[in-house]
């Protein structure tokens, strides 16, 4: 099989994304960082994206539900429920080749020191953004993102280790980011700052009392803070709407946006508001994306 064959097969089992990551683009990581540290026969990390539905972020959007939509068809049940049976069935077709097959979710748990029986370490991590880049997937945007042509922001992300050979593909720069600051002026507790070079940090301390749509989010998980569905990422959401590939018949964003602050004080930004904060905004000027710490 080759890699425009597993992709097919892929997508006829439901992927919305996918790519290969081959060895050399990954070789040279950190032994707790490597895929060969996990599978040491390791030639092609395959990287699986499904789209989280539009849909799946209205109740958050509206102020009016956040676990039944997005908590649940967004995150959870998408991303440990419905997205596993797709890497599992990927990962039978390539045992069938021959070739073993390693699936892993997009997040890995620390685990405890000394866990780890080859580095007393503890869980060998990847970076599944640094591996989604590198499949040609997307890149990450300023407000700390991965952000894919196709969905923005709108997607989760797995892995599966392989010691199949496969084409691998060139890194994608998106320039998304470029003249946009709405993930930043959209967050109503100040959490990112700016860095000397123009990227941004991230306070994720902040991002985990935040009130304002962000969820709990699992170490298993792509997104082990998952601010997707926050006031930052809805507003990702709007920013690109036009920009990505997946159109939809009508705008996402309907009526003022509603925010609350540290102390979980509700207030309403009329969209003429928002509009007028955002083009008054410093730094709207096409610097370069930085991913966020
Ligand atoms: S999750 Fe909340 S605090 Fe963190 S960047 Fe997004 S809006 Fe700001
Ligand atoms: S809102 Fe704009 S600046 Fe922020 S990640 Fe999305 S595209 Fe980039």
């Amino acid at each position: 099989m080759n890699a425009s064959e597993l992709k097919s097969k892929a997508k006829a089992l439901g992927a919305d994304l996918v790519g290969v990551a081959s060895r050399q683009a990954w070789e040279q990581l950190p032994r707790e960082q490597n895929p060969l540290s996990i599978m040491p026969s390791c030639q092609s990390v395959i990287v699986l994206g499904r789209k989280i539905l539009r849909g799946a972020f209205r109740g958050v959007e509206e102020g009016t539900n956040f676990s039944s939509t997005y908590g649940h068809y967004g995150a959870n049940w998408h991303e440990f429920t419905f997205f596993p049976r797709l890497s599992f069935n990927l990962a039978l077709i390539l045992e069938e080749e021959g070739y073993e097959a390693v699936p892993m979710s997009g997040g890995t748990p620390a685990g405890e020191p000394g866990q780890g029986v080859a580095d007393k370490q503890g869980n060998v991590r990847l970076d599944i953004h640094f591996l989604a880049e590198a499949a040609g997937l997307g890149s990450m945007g300023k407000g700390g993102f991965f952000l894919s042509p196709e969905y923005g922001h709108r997607q989760r992300l797995a892995l599966i280790l392989t010691d199949m050979p496969l084409q691998g593909e060139q890194p994608l720069k998106l320039d998304f980011c470029q003249d946009c600051r709405a993930c930043i002026e959209a967050c109503p507790l100040g959490a990112y700052s700016e860095n000397p070079d123009g990227s941004y940090s991230l306070d994720q301390g902040l991002c985990a009392v935040c009130k304002n749509g962000s969820q709990p989010g699992s170490p298993l998980s792509c997104e082990p803070c998952d601010r997707l569905a926050a006031s930052c990422g809805r507003a990702c959401l709007v920013a690109l709407e036009d920009k990505i590939g997946e159109k939809f018949q009508h705008a996402f964003r309907k009526r003022a946006v509603w925010q609350r602050d540290i102390d979980g004080r509700a207030s309403v930004v009329t969209l003429q508001q928002k509009a007028a904060r955002v083009a008054s905004a410093p730094g709207a000027d096409g610097r370069q994306p930085g991913c966020c710490s």
